[in-house]
């Protein structure tokens, strides 16, 4: 028997989810439009009102949000209500420049959590099972989300938070949890140390795990469900619409469904910002249709996905998006944490160091690695091992700072990293994420 967390609205007909984001957008745009200066401004410079849009269709015609406007406006700038009807902030991971911001009210909240109760549904979970939600908690939203989507479902939720592999081992063996929640790098490793502890895959009573937050492979889903002996499932979101659970993986881990009755998703040219039609490839837009607290407008995640509406073998209707196939701007997502180049060079410059650097990241047994080789000014290089070390050291610290992780810092002598002829090649990718 299939299940769902919340059967209608899930398995509803196009016309029927249509006719729900129609009703809603109206709405929305009138709600935004009134009690958000900051995006009333940009639809005015557009020329366009709320009388212009009359359903989903006329998305079209309201100006994008970018990370830039979230910029400008932090930190009460998108907000779409009184801070008292606010009852949450979540922020972005990791990173102080470009840090996001988002309010959310009780009803945000059970709209979010219900997003993510779905997905856990999805992935087999009922009252009967053990979650343990292993993403972190805080500002962060993946403890947050995943924990509430298990409250909704009635599971027992074990909110271990990240961190500490011996107390996750121990109480997932001794509580029998049934579902495991984190980062597929984390899953990956926890599947690894148990292994190395002497367990077989049979010994948990593990069955399933939601694994999102940052770019994973179908290899590595096949390895995290072999040394698990689970099924692996995806689910994706955004601090600036909600966080995990704006889509979710089924049983036929063929992309994720979109909970299209709270988002509304296109696919644009990240060039032009033209809308493209179904199956083509380009970056991932979101309108959120009844947040009250952060109610964003076409907002540009810069993910480059593909949409699909092909029918679903669970039985789900809602539009099915790809794993992000790369991003439209240089992000990385480095140990779950959101990493701007940009930050980088800042802290380098501030520290007195030439922007001539590499950053090397990789993935070696399954977790990341994140390395910068930094050019020393001449005054500041030495033969002496201790003095390059404590340099190094401090540059570690300021870039921990910045970044929330740190890297890896290895000191070159002045001219050693090479110069290009066109664009500064600044960031080498090994990891083969897409
Ligand atoms: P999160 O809590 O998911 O890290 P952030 O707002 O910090 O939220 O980062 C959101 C970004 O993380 C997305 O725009 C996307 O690039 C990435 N992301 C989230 N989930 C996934 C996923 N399942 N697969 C690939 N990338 C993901
Ligand atoms: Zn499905």
């Amino acid at each position: 028997m299939k299940n769902y967390y919340q059967k209608e609205i899930e398995t509803a007909s196009y016309e029927e989810i249509r006719k729900i984001q129609n009703e809603k957008i109206v709405k929305q745009v009138r709600y935004v439009y009134d009690n958000v200066p900051y995006y009333r401004n940009l639809m005015e410079k557009k020329g366009v009102s709320p009388e212009d849009i009359k359903s989903v269709d006329d998305i079209k015609k309201l100006p994008f949000l970018t990370k830039d406007d979230l910029r400008e406006a932090y930190p009460y700038g998108l907000l779409g209500t009184d801070l008292k009807n606010c009852v949450r902030i979540q922020s972005t991971s990791g990173t102080t420049g470009k840090r996001v911001v988002a309010f959310y009210t009780q009803k945000d909240i059970d709209m979010w959590e219900e997003c993510c109760a779905r997905a856990i549904v999805a992935a087999g979970g009922s009252a009967e099972d053990v979650v343990q939600v292993c993403y972190g908690y805080g500002l962060f939203t993946g403890g947050p989300g995943l924990n509430g989507g298990s409250h909704k479902v009635g599971s027992l939720t074990l909110p271990m938070s990240s961190g500490n592999t011996d107390r996750q081992i121990q109480f997932m063996m001794d509580l029998d949890a049934t579902i495991l929640c984190c980062t597929p790098s984390y899953a990956a490793y926890i599947g690894e140390s148990l292994a190395e502890r002497g367990y077989k895959p049979k010994d948990n009573k593990l069955k399933a795990g939601i694994f999102g937050a940052e770019p994973w492979t179908e290899e590595m889903r096949q390895g995290i469900e072999k040394s698990l002996g689970i099924k692996a499932y995806d689910i994706y979101g955004l601090t600036e619409t909600s966080g995990p659970g704006v889509a979710f993986e089924c049983e036929e881990q063929t992309g994720m469904h979109i909970n299209e009755d709270h988002f509304y998703a296109e696919i644009i040219d990240p060039d032009t910002g033209e809308v493209l039609p179904e199956g083509e490839k380009g970056e991932l837009v979101f309108t959120s249709l009844d947040k009250e607290g952060f109610p964003l407008l076409r907002y540009r995640t810069k993910d480059i996905c593909i949409l699909s509406r092909k029918k679903c073998s669970c039985g789900r209707t809602h539009v099915k998006m790809t794993k992000p196939l790369g991003r439209s701007d240089d992000m990385m997502i480095i140990r779950g944490v959101n990493v701007f180049p940009s930050q980088i060079e800042a802290v380098l410059l501030k520290e007195g160091y030439p922007p001539n650097y590499q950053i090397v990241v990789d993935r070696v047994n399954n977790s990341d690695t994140f390395d910068i080789y930094v050019e020393c000014t001449p005054d500041r290089f030495s033969d002496k091992i201790s003095d390059m070390q404590a340099q190094e050291k401090k540059l570690n610290l300021a870039m921990r700072s910045m970044l929330g992780i740190g890297p890896k810092i290895h000191l070159v002598a002045p001219k050693t990293i090479e110069r290009s002829e066109g664009k500064a090649v600044r960031v080498i990718d090994k990891r083969k994420l897409h």
